[in-house]
């Protein structure tokens, strides 16, 4: 539960449907559906953000903490292709692009960039119908052999469950194999949005919400933390979105597990989606990126950071959003395809000079840090 903000916040609301939640933020309160919904309908922006920015320094003060990390995408061969309809990334086994990395590629692709001082292997794909677990077990073991004191965060819930079903395993079982491979934590990815009627408008076969949420309980009691993160821009209504979050800040308070929530701008081009709602081209807007990031800090109450990823939200969006609620920003990366497919910008990758340079550069302190959330090293 949030604790009592006794610092002024800088902009008093303009939108009446804001004063009590204002009121009840100040007092520690938690705030409920109505209240969500309240906060996405309205318009008063900075309110919002300023009201999300007292709660994060009251919680994190002046800290923004960064990975340098890398993300290694090993397939984007996914037996979803047509049924993700928003997803510009997968490809069926004969489709133009498809590509599946041998393990050589991968610690190849790994060392490649020793010199950076990666911290994070970030490791996501698509649900390649062939590739066992064990291609994945040797994946982790292989990079922790080559690179011991970097952190492993793979395989999204969706991912698991995948891998659990053609193992003929549990989750538990599957998650078991990979920590002992070497797996230090999950990325949040494949929530997109819980409604049910949005799951059939955008993934209808995709891991259902109870699923999802069951694979990170399971991780989560294994001592496995995760992020949560919600796709939105698209279809969602505003009832959605809270709705949504909601079932996230429920099973965090049964679990604790969840380290930071990440909400994930929808990017149109190059999907079925995007062209279903003539939307090519027109991505989320800062508005709506600023608003989802501080709404998520406001909601919140128990997960202990906000992300931007700035290669969706673009980098000018991102560094403004460290006064909107947000102490997490997205960190080296070096080579990013999924969103890039989908149109995003942004740059592939920063260097770490220019993540930090971008944080001071909004008065706040670089903090870089483990996959675990440990502090690895301060700048003044
Ligand atoms: S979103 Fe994930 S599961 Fe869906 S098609 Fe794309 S890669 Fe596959």
């Amino acid at each position: 539960m949030a604790t009592l903000i006794d610092d002024t916040v800088r902009v008093r609301p303009t939108d009446p449907a804001l004063l009590p939640i204002h009121d009840k933020v100040m007092a520690g309160e938690r705030l409920s559906r109505e209240d969500g919904i309240a906060l996405f309908e309205s318009r008063d922006l900075l309110a919002i953000g300023a009201l999300a920015d007292a709660v994060n320094q009251r919680r994190n003060g002046d800290r923004v903490l960064f990975a340098a990390n890398q993300h290694i995408n090993p397939t984007n061969v996914c037996v979803l292709r047509k049924t993700c309809v928003f997803c510009s990334y997968a490809r069926t086994p004969k489709e133009d692009g498809a590509y599946t990395l041998s393990l050589d590629e991968v610690f190849a692709e790994a060392e490649n960039v020793r010199d950076m001082r990666v911290r994070e292997f970030h490791i996501v794909g698509g649900l390649h119908p062939k590739l066992r677990l064990s291609y994945y077990e040797e994946m982790i073991r292989g990079l922790k052999e080559r690179h011991p004191g970097v952190s492993i965060k793979a395989l999204t819930a969706v991912e698991i469950a995948h891998l659990a079903r053609i193992e003929k395993l549990s989750v538990e079982e599957v998650l078991r194999r990979l920590v002992a491979a070497g797996l230090d934590s999950m990325p949040g990815g494949g929530a997109e949005v819980f409604s049910k009627g949005v799951r059939r408008t955008i993934a209808d076969r995709k891991l259902a919400a109870e699923e999802w949420l069951d694979v990170h309980r399971c991780a989560h009691r294994l001592g496995i933390f995760t992020n949560c993160t919600m796709l939105y821009g698209h279809v969602e209504t505003s009832a959605d979105r809270v709705e949504h979050i909601l079932m996230l800040r429920e099973l965090q308070d049964e679990t604790g597990g969840f380290l930071t929530y990440i909400p994930l701008a929808y990017h149109p081009d190059n999907n079925e989606l995007g062209r279903q709602l003539g939307r090519e081209g027109t991505a989320t807007t800062g508005f709506d990126d600023l608003k989802n990031l501080a709404v998520g800090r406001l909601l919140f109450d128990n997960v202990p950071h906000v992300k931007t990823h700035w290669i969706m939200n673009t980098i000018k969006v991102s560094q403004v959003a460290l006064h909107f609620g947000v102490d997490d920003l997205e960190g080296t990366v070096v080579r990013e395809k999924i969103y890039h497919e989908a149109g995003a910008h942004t740059p592939q990758g920063l260097r770490l000079e220019e993540v930090v340079g971008l944080i001071r550069g909004a008065g706040r302190r670089p903090v870089e840090r483990d996959a675990r959330y440990n502090v690895v090293r301060e700048w003044p």
